[in-house]
């Protein structure tokens, strides 16, 4: 089995989701092959660490919403509701109730359908920005729990740059800007919404930058935005097909200079 292949086969390898055939040929390749044995120990790694990290709530008010909404109704209908009590039973008084009861139950549907709805679009919109935004945060954090933050030290980025390339869905292009009082100080492999990206690694004085890169799916380039997550500053921008974030507790303006420089 080629590399190539193997790799394509390393996500199914690792979900248990291949033949007993192609499993006995991805393991006898990863025993033999170390760059996907190393691969395929990274992303393990990586799964158990997102596993920790724990799966995110419906927010709060989102019940307190649907609750708000059945509230709403049941008051409608008791305001609408002919006042019963004591009193004299019309004849056509069963049909009235099963067509308030249908009526309420079609209500209410559209009631939760409608808040869930809305719920849905509103956060789908920043859901994919904001996981985005807590997977570079805790990439960032994983990495200065490492003894270094990097899987290949160098300010070179003719070494830096291949480096990713066998490793990388892509090989971004990686800049050493020391003479602007960044150095780079090398590269490693980092896992963010689910996919593996390259992250080129800055220093600034005494702080750590991880810029994060990976294939944009977005046509045009977009602006730098600057976000807090856990005490650090975000900065993300996309240019040429291509996504960054870095990710540091320098300050926004020094992190904008780099981003400028990029
Ligand atoms: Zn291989």
């Amino acid at each position: 089995m080629q590399c190539e292949r193997a790799r394509d086969l390393l996500g199914a390898y690792r979900d248990k989701e291949l033949s007993p055939d192609e499993r006995r040929a991805v393991t006898q390749h990863v025993e033999g092959c170390k760059s996907c044995g190393d691969i395929l120990a990274d992303d393990e790694r990586i799964g158990r660490s997102l596993q920790r990290l724990g799966r995110s709530q419906p927010p709060p008010a989102l019940g307190a919403r649907v609750r708000a909404g059945l509230q709403r109704i049941e008051e409608e209908v008791a305001a609408s509701a002919p006042a019963n009590a004591g009193a004299r039973v019309a004849p056509s008084s069963g049909w009235n109730t099963m067509r308030v009861a249908r009526n309420v139950a079609a209500l209410a549907a559209c009631c939760v359908l409608s808040v869930l709805a809305t719920w849905w679009v509103m956060t789908s919109a920043s859901q994919g920005i904001d996981r985005i935004a807590r997977d570079v945060a805790a990439a960032h954090i994983r990495s200065l729990l490492q003894d270094s933050p990097v899987q290949v030290a160098s300010s070179d980025q003719h070494t830096v740059r291949p480096w990713f390339a066998g490793r990388a869905d892509f090989a971004p292009d990686v800049k050493d800007l020391a003479q602007d009082g960044f150095p780079l100080i090398g590269g490693r492999l980092d896992y963010i919404a689910e996919r593996r990206v390259a992250a080129a690694v800055y220093k600034r004085r005494l702080h750590v930058i991880n810029v994060f890169m990976w294939p944009s799916t977005a046509t045009a380039d977009s602006a730098p935005q600057i976000d807090t997550r856990n005490g650090y500053n975000l900065l993300s921008w996309s240019r040429n097909g291509v996504a960054y974030w870095a990710a540091s507790d320098l300050n926004a303006d020094e992190l904008r200079q780099l981003q400028r420089l990029l």
